[in-house]
């Protein structure tokens, strides 16, 4: 008999979740208070790189495992998942950052690039391939595939996992800054990321640069200039004068980016946690999957599949049902 499946929250974590377990025969519901498109999931950028992650090693699997699953999507136009370049530089005087990054990189994607090809005031540089995730293209065609799939979207705050968890074999927790309160989990943090919006143009690559956090993203709907990084801030507000420094920052660096017009402005809050939790409760048919802070689309496939092969395998099963 199929697998009846609960999933708390329908942002990325809980939409990849609710993807591959329906995927592999599980019939699936997603409990959530919000949905698409008022997530933090529709405020990110959004490219695949792996973002305060470097010290897990088991973000190099699930760093890798979500690259191949955009990487098949980006074949199918109406996904709105594309193969990018990317632009990662290092400036000249810039503290070295330890390049852990570059284990994350799947087999031949990164290249250093040469002296030559550099820019003034830029040390080092890499172009990377990445997957570039329209996210106001991709979350409502993942929500309609999962609809296809029979997946139910129920709104409902889940405040206690007894609610829910004696009608289902599993409970999947992909609650993302929920989970301090449903988990009293206090070592998740908000931690808000403000972003300026150009008028789009096309035939540009992403361009990053962590040390002056600066990121500059080519999609179809705007080009995203980030962004700030303020821990301990929830709210979705954007501050003028912080929007005028990312752009002052960026026109710095890619002056032609003066010719396109300011549009807008919008702010996201990111679930941070030390390190991402995926696991299962201890003997409770509860698992995990939260706190992806800064690289949840970067990781949100290979997560899932954690989860995924965790449902399937019999050794995690706590309820009977056969
Ligand atoms: C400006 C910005 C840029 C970003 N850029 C990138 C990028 O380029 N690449 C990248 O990989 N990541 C990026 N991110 C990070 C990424 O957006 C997040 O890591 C990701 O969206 C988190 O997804 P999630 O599904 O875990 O959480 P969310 O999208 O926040 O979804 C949480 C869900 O849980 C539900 N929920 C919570 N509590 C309960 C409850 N008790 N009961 C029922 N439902 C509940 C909510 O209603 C919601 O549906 C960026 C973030 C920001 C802010």
């Amino acid at each position: 008999m199929s697998k009846n499946i609960a999933i708390i929250g329908a942002g990325i974590s809980g939409m990849s979740t609710a993807y591959l377990l329906s995927g592999n025969g599980c019939r699936v519901t997603i409990f959530a208070t919000a949905f698409s498109p008022y997530l933090t999931s529709n405020k990110a950028a959004a490219f695949w790189f792996p973002y305060h992650i470097r010290n897990d090693k088991r973000g190099i699997g699930w760093c890798n495992t979500s690259y191949q699953y955009y990487r098949s999507f980006s074949d199918q136009p109406q996904t709105g998942i594309s193969m990018c370049q990317l632009k990662k530089v290092l400036r000249v005087n810039t503290a070295e950052e330890e390049p852990v990054w570059i284990s994350f990189m799947p087999e031949g994607c990164c290249r250093a690039m040469e002296r030559e090809e550099l820019a003034p005031g830029i040390e080092r540089a890499y172009d990377v391939t990445v997957p570039l995730i329209e996210t106001q293209i991709f979350l409502p065609w993942l929500q309609q595939q999962l609809l296809q799939r029979g997946v139910l979207f129920v709104e409902r705050e889940i405040n206690d996992f007894g609610e829910i968890a004696g009608q289902f074999d599993w409970v999947i927790n992909c609650s993302a800054l929920g989970a301090r309160k449903l988990c009293n989990d206090d070592t998740v943090i908000p931690v808000r990321g403000q972003v300026a919006l150009l008028e789009p143009r096309s035939g540009m690559s992403i361009y990053l640069d962590n040390e002056s956090l600066l990121y500059v993203v080519p999609r179809k709907d705007a080009i995203i200039v980030g962004g700030t990084y303020e821990a301990g801030i929830e709210t979705t507000d954007t501050e003028p004068a912080t929007i005028e420094r990312l752009l002052q920052n960026a026109f710095e660096v890619l002056p032609e980016l003066k010719e396109q017009a300011f549009i807008g402005s919008w702010a996201g809050v990111r679930p941070f946690r030390a390190e991402v939790r995926v696991e299962q409760e201890a003997g409770k048919n509860i698992i995990h999957n939260y706190g992806h802070g800064g690289s949840g689309f970067t990781l949100a496939f290979g997560c899932a599949e954690t989860v995924c092969n965790m449902v399937l395998s019999t050794q995690y099963s706590v309820l009977s049902t056969e």
